[in-house]
C-alpha cells in the first residue's frame, strides 16, 4: 500500500470509529489540535496506564508526580527556555509559507560529467561536501521539502521533483521515479538513482539545509520562488499568558513546553517526603504545549500534546550503566506493546548533535508512513538541570549519600516520550487489510486493528445471535459481568452478526462472544480471536477469566 494511502485510510477510520477528531472541527479546526473520541481516550489511556504500571507501579525506585502546567516564570529562565527554547524560522515573502530551516532538505542534480564519475558512492561521498556539488543542470530541478527527517522527505522527493519541473518547463523530467534512495549514517545525506520521462538516469543528492542566510536563491519549498525566503530567525516556541487582572510583564507565564522543569524544581520535595534513596526516578504523564511553526503528520507534531517523562537520578559514576539501562528497557516497552522490532530503531546521537549539558542521548525512532521519526529520546543530562535550579532558586539541591559520605548533585537520565506519538505509532501499526470469511464462509476484505490487547479499548464484545430466544438477556448478563469484573466490554444486538464482527474488528476489539442456540442447551459460547479467527467453545463461566488472562 502506497505510504500516503495508508495514512489517509487510517486517518479516515480514526474519524469514522471515534478514535481522532479534529479539534473544533465545526468551525473548521485548528491546526495543531486534536481531540480523542471515545475510543481514542481509551487507547490513549491505556498507553499510559501501561507505562505509568510499568515504570511507577511496579518497579520500588520510581515514584510519581503531577506538577501544574503553568509555573513560576523563574523555572523557564533557570533551564534555559526563555532565552534558547527556539527554532529557527524561515517565510517565504511570496507565499507567505513559514517554516523550520532546519527541517527543509534540499534536492540537488548533478550535472551528467558528474553523474559519470560516481563508482563508489562512499567514496564519492568523502570526497564532495553537497554544497560544493551544488550542480547547475538543470538548476530549475532543485527543490526544497519540508520534512520531519531525511526519509520523510524522500517519500515525496519524486513528486516534488516533478512538480517543479513542470513549473519550470523542464522539457524531459514530465515524471521522476526514485530507483534507488542510500541514507548516509548521520541521517543528513542522500544519494538517490532517478529515471526520467525518457528513460535517462541520473543521480540527486539531498542534505539536510542550514538556510544561512538571505539570498542563498533555495527555492521555496511550497512555491519554488528563489527570491523569497527570508533569513532564517529564532521563534520562540512557548506559548505565553498572563496571570491574575494585569497584563504587563510582570505576569506573563507560560504554558510549561516540557514536563520535565517541574519535577527538577520539585526535586527536594519528593526526596524530602518520600525518603528516596539514589539511584531513585520521578516519573510525570501530563500536558505540553509547542508553538510548533509548522504542525504536520496528523497528530505526530502537535501544539498541545502529552508526554510520559522520567526523571532518574543517580551518581554520576553510575549514570552511563544508568543511561544504557534506560535506552534498552524503553526500547523493548515498544516492542513488547506490539511494535514491530523491524519498524523500530535505536539511534545513538554523535557527538556533534548533542546538546550542550547532555553527556549521551539516543532517539527511538519508529518507521511510521510518512517516514522515520523520533517516538521518545532518552538522554544523560548530567547534573546540569539541578545545578542551574540550584543557581537560580539558591535552594540547596545536592544530595547526601550516607554510605560514600559525600554530598553532591545527582546526575540524571531522562527517557522522554510523547503519548499522542507512541498512539499515533500502535495505530499506524495495528492497521491491517486482511480477508475474512462472511456468515456463509465466503471470504471478504475486512479492516481490522491489531491493538496489543493490553491497549485495546475494548477488550470483549458480547453479540446475542439473534435477537429472541432469551439469547439477548444471556449476552446481557455476560456483558454485565465483565464491566462489573473491570474489564472494558461492549454489547452489539444490531445487524448481522458478520457486520458486528467487522465493527470490532475496526475497534480493535481482541474477543468477541456470541450466544447462539446452543448456548441454551448447554451453557457455552463460542469466543473469537480477532487475529487468528480462530473460535473456541467455552462455557459461560469461564468468558471473564478466559479474557482478562489474554489481554493483562
Ligand atoms: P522534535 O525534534 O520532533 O521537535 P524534540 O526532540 O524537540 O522533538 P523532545 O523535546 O525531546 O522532542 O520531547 C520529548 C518527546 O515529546 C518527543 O520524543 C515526542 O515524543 C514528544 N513531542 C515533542 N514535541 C512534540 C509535538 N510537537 N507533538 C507531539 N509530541 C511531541
Amino acid at each position: 500500500m502506497a505510504e500516503n494511502v495508508q495514512m489517509e485510510k487510517l486517518v479516515a477510520l480514526c474519524k469514522r470509529r471515534g478514535f481522532i477528531f479534529q479539534s473544533s472541527e465545526i468551525y473548521g479546526g485548528i491546526n495543531g489540535f486534536w481531540d480523542y473520541g471515545p475510543l481514542g481516550v481509551e487507547l490513549k489511556r491505556n498507553v499510559k496506564n501501561a507505562w505509568w504500571e510499568d515504570v511507577v507501579r511496579k518497579r520500588d525506585d520510581i515514584v510519581g508526580l503531577d506538577c501544574s502546567i503553568i509555573m513560576n516564570p523563574k523555572v523557564w529562565e533557570a533551564s534555559g527556555h526563555v532565552g534558547g527554547f527556539s527554532d529557527p524560522m524561515v517565510t517565504c515573502k511570496s507565499c507567505k509559507k513559514h517554516m523550520r530551516a532546519d527541517k527543509v532538505f534540499f534536492f540537488y542534480v548533478l550535472d551528467e560529467k558528474e553523474m559519470a564519475d560516481i563508482k563508489d558512492l562512499q567514496e564519492f561521498q568523502k570526497k564532495h561536501s553537497a554544497l560544493e556539488i551544488r550542480v547547475t543542470l538543470p538548476t530549475a530541478l532543485d527543490v526544497g521539502i519540508e520534512a520531519d527527517s531525511i526519509s520523510q522527505a524522500l517519500e515525496q522527493v519524486d513528486k516534488a521533483i516533478s512538480e517543479s519541473a513542470k513549473k519550470n518547463n523542464v522539457p524531459n523530467f514530465k515524471k521522476c521515479k526514485i530507483l534507488k534512495a542510500l541514507v548516509a549514517e548521520d541521517g543528513d545525506e542522500a544519494f538517490l538513482r532517478v529515471e526520467n520521462k525518457l528513460g535517462k538516469k541520473c543521480w540527486v543528492i539531498v542534505k539536510a539545509s542550514k538556510i544561512a542566510k538571505q539570498g542563498d536563491d533555495r527555492p521555496c519549498p511550497g512555491c519554488f520562488d528563489r527570491t523569497s525566503l527570508t533569513e532564517p530567525r529564532q521563534f520562540n516556541l512557548m506559548f505565553k499568558s498572563y496571570a491574575g487582572a494585569m497584563e504587563d510583564s510582570t505576569s506573563e507565564v507560560y504554558l510549561r513546553p516540557e514536563t520535565a522543569q517541574g519535577i527538577f524544581a520539585n526535586f527536594k520535595n519528593v526526596l524530602d517526603t518520600s525518603r528516596m534513596k539514589l539511584p531513585f526516578g520521578i516519573a510525570q504523564i501530563g500536558k505540553a504545549f509547542r508553538n510548533e511553526i509548522n504542525p504536520r503528520n496528523y497528530t505526530f507534531r502537535s501544539r498541545e500534546f502529552e508526554q510520559m517523562e522520567i526523571e532518574f537520578f543517580c551518581r554520576p559514576d553510575e549514570a552511563d550503566k544508568w543511561y544504557k539501562h534506560w535506552r534498552d528497557a524503553r526500547f523493548q516497552w515498544y516492542i513488547d506493546h506490539g511494535l514491530r522490532s523491524s519498524r523500530l530503531r535505536l539511534r545513538d546521537h554523535e557527538k556533534d548533535e548533542l546538546a550542550h549539558y547532555a553527556e549521551s542521548c539516543a532517539d527511538i525512532e519508529y518507521e511510521f508512513p510518512f517516514g522515520v521519526s523520533e517516538l521518545e529520546g532518552v538522554a544523560n543530562r548530567t547534573d546540569f538541570d539541578l545545578k542551574q535550579h540550584q543557581e537560580h532558586s539558591g535552594k540547596d539541591l545536592t544530595y547526601f549519600d550516607d554510605v560514600a559520605k559525600e554530598r553532591f548533585i545527582p546526575y540524571v537520565i531522562e527517557p522522554s516520550g510523547g503519548v499522542d506519538r507512541a498512539t499515533l505509532a500502535f495505530l499506524c501499526e495495528a492497521y491491517t487489510e486482511d480477508e475474512a470469511p462472511d456468515e456463509k464462509g465466503k471470504m471478504q476484505s475486512r479492516t481490522v486493528m491489531k491493538l496489543h490487547p493490553r491497549l485495546a479499548p475494548i477488550k470483549l464484545a458480547v453479540f446475542p445471535l439473534v435477537k429472541k430466544d432469551g439469547m439477548p438477556e444471556i449476552a446481557r448478563e455476560i456483558h454485565q459481568d465483565a464491566l462489573a469484573a473491570g474489564l472494558a466490554s461492549f454489547y452489539d444486538e444490531k445487524g448481522a452478526v458478520g457486520r458486528r464482527y467487522r465493527r470490532q474488528d475496526e475497534a480493535g476489539t481482541p474477543f468477541c462472544v456470541t450466544v447462539d442456540g446452543q448456548t441454551l442447551k448447554d451453557k457455552t459460547v463460542t469466543i473469537r480471536d480477532r487475529d487468528t479467527l480462530h473460535q473456541d467453545r467455552i462455557s459461560l463461566q469461564e468468558v471473564v477469566s478466559y479474557v482478562r488472562e489474554r489481554v493483562e
